[in-house]
C-alpha cells in the first residue's frame, strides 16, 4: 500500500517499518526496548505495536527474553517477534558430510528444520535434489501457517565468490565449476544468496547467540571440516577474495598428512573430524563423529584426551589471526564443540599461553549457543536481509 511522501500516513508506515526492522535485528524485543533504540515515544511505539500485531505481522510472547542474560526480578515482558506471516526463508547448509535445512521467519526464528547425513563433497547433484526436496517438504508441513519463502540462503564449506566454490582443486571436492545458486534457483524458485559456512555461523552467533553484543570476534566451526568466521568492528568480513577465515588450512604440521586443499599439515588434518574419529579407530573401531560426541558424553578418557589435544592446537593456531584482530570474543562451535568442556577449556588455556604478552590477554573464549543449526541459521539471516524491501512493502513504506 504505497503512501503519499511527507503526508501522516508515511511517517507512521515509515515508523511501522522501523519497528518491524528493529524486532528483526532481535537487538530489540520488548515494546521498551524498541522505545530506547529508535527513540520514540512509547506511546506511540505501543500504538504501532498494537497495528502491526492486528495486522498478523507481530506476534506477544510471555516467554524469557532470549537476549537478556541477566535474569529480570517480576514478570517477565511480553516479548515480539516477527509472525510466520510476515515472511519466510530458507535457510540451507552443505557441510562436507551433512545437510541442514530451515525455514524460518524473517528473524531468524525457526519454523521446521530437517538435517540428512551423506557425502556432499562427491554428490553435488543428489545434493542439491535432495536439499531442494526437504525445503519442499517443510513448505508443505507449514502450510497456510506462511506464505511461500522469499529468498534462500546457503552456507557452503568452502569459500564462495558469487555463485560459486572457489579453490583449485575446490574445497568441496567435486563442486567445481557447480553454479550452486543457478542450480538451487531453478529448483526452489526463489532467489538463491551463497556465503562461506563458518562467515554465517559467526553471523548467527553474533546476531542471535554467545556473541549478542561484540562486534569483534572470531567464530571458530568445527565439524567435518574446520572453519572460521570473522566479525570485525561490526561487519562480517569475508576478505578480499571471500577466502578469509581459512583457518584449517593454516599449516601446523610441516610434513604431515595430506589435506584435501593439496596442502600437508593443515590444522584440518590434525582436528578435523576425520581426523579424530581415524586416532579413535585404532582402539575403539570404525566410528562416526556421532560416535565421538557419544563417547564423549559419556566420559570415556581416551576421547577427552583426543578433544583436549584437539583443542590445544586450534588454541594455539588460534594466536596469530586473534594477534592481528584483537577481538573480544572468541566462539568455538561446530559438532565437536558439543563434546563438553574438555575441548574449549583446552582451546581457552592454549590461546592465552600462545598469545604475545602485548596483544589483549582477557579474550574469552566461550561455546558457541547455536548448535549445529548456526551456519543454516546465518544462511537464514543473510535472506532475511536480502529480502528487506519486503518488510518495507508490508508497512506500507517505501523502501529507500
Ligand atoms: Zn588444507
Amino acid at each position: 500500500m504505497p503512501v503519499r511522501p511527507g503526508s501522516p500516513g508515511s511517517l507512521r508506515a515509515r515508523n511501522r517499518w522501523t519497528v518491524l526492522q528493529t524486532v528483526q535485528s532481535r537487538r530489540a524485543v520488548t515494546r521498551a526496548d524498541i522505545a530506547r533504540r529508535t527513540g520514540l515515544s512509547t506511546t506511540t511505539v505501543s500504538g504501532l505495536v498494537a497495528e502491526l500485531v492486528a495486522g498478523g505481522l507481530l506476534v506477544e510472547s510471555q516467554e524469557p527474553d532470549p537476549t537478556r542474560t541477566v535474569a529480570a526480578v517480576g514478570r517477565p515482558a511480553v516479548t515480539l517477534a516477527l509472525a510466520p506471516s510476515a515472511g519466510s526463508v530458507l535457510g540451507i547448509h552443505l557441510g562436507h558430510g551433512s545437510t541442514r535445512v530451515l525455514l524460518t521467519a524473517l528473524d531468524g526464528t525457526v519454523l521446521g528444520e530437517r538435517a540428512a547425513e551423506f557425502d556432499v563433497d562427491h554428490q553435488p547433484s543428489r545434493t542439491l535434489e535432495a536439499v531442494a526436496t526437504a525445503a519442499q517438504v517443510l513448505v508443505t508441513q507449514l502450510g497456510a501457517d506462511a506464505p511461500d519463502p522469499l529468498r534462500a540462503g546457503v552456507a557452503v564449506s568452502a569459500p564462495v565468490l558469487a555463485t560459486q566454490v572457489l579453490g583449485s582443486p575446490p574445497m568441496l571436492l567435486d563442486w567445481g565449476g557447480v553454479d550452486i545458486a543457478a542450480g538451487l534457483g531453478e529448483r526452489l524458485g526463489v532467489p538463491v544468496h551463497l556465503r562461506n559456512d563458518a562467515s554465517l555461523g559467526a553471523l548467527a552467533e553474533w546476531r542471535l547467540g554467545a556473541g549478542q553484543g561484540v562486534d569483534d570476534l572470531v567464530y571458530v566451526m568445527l565439524s567435518e571440516g574446520v572453519g572460521a568466521g570473522l566479525v570485525v568492528a561490526g561487519r562480517l568480513h569475508d576478505g578480499a577474495t571471500g577466502a578469509a577465515g581459512e583457518l584449517g588450512h593454516v599449516t601446523v604440521q610441516p610434513g604431515g598428512q595430506v589435506c584435501r586443499c593439496g596442502n600437508r599439515g593443515c590444522l584440518e588434518t590434525v582436528v578435523g573430524a576425520r581426523a579424530l574419529v581415524t586416532a579413535l579407530g585404532h582402539s575403539r573401531g570404525p566410528c562416526t563423529l556421532g560416535d565421538l560426541v557419544a563417547l564423549a558424553d559419556a566420559g570415556d578418557a581416551g576421547v577427552r584426551r583426543l578433544l583436549a589435544d584437539a583443542g590445544a592446537a586450534v588454541g594455539t593456531a588460534l594466536a596469530g589471526p586473534c594477534t592481528l584482530l584483537d577481538p573480544r570474543l572468541v566462539v568455538v562451535g561446530g559438532t565437536l564443540a558439543e563434546t563438553g568442556d574438555a575441548l574449549v577449556s583446552e582451546v581457552r588455556t592454549a590461546l592465552h599461553r600462545a598469545l604475545p604478552p602485548v596483544s589483549n590477554r582477557d579474550v574469552r573464549v566461550v561455546h558457541a549457543r547455536l548448535g549445529r543449526r548456526a551456519e543454516a541459521l546465518g544462511a537464514a539471516l543473510m535472506a532475511a536481509t536480502a529480502a528487506g524491501s519486503h518488510l518495507a512493502r508490508l508497512a506500507g513504506a517505501r523502501a529507500v
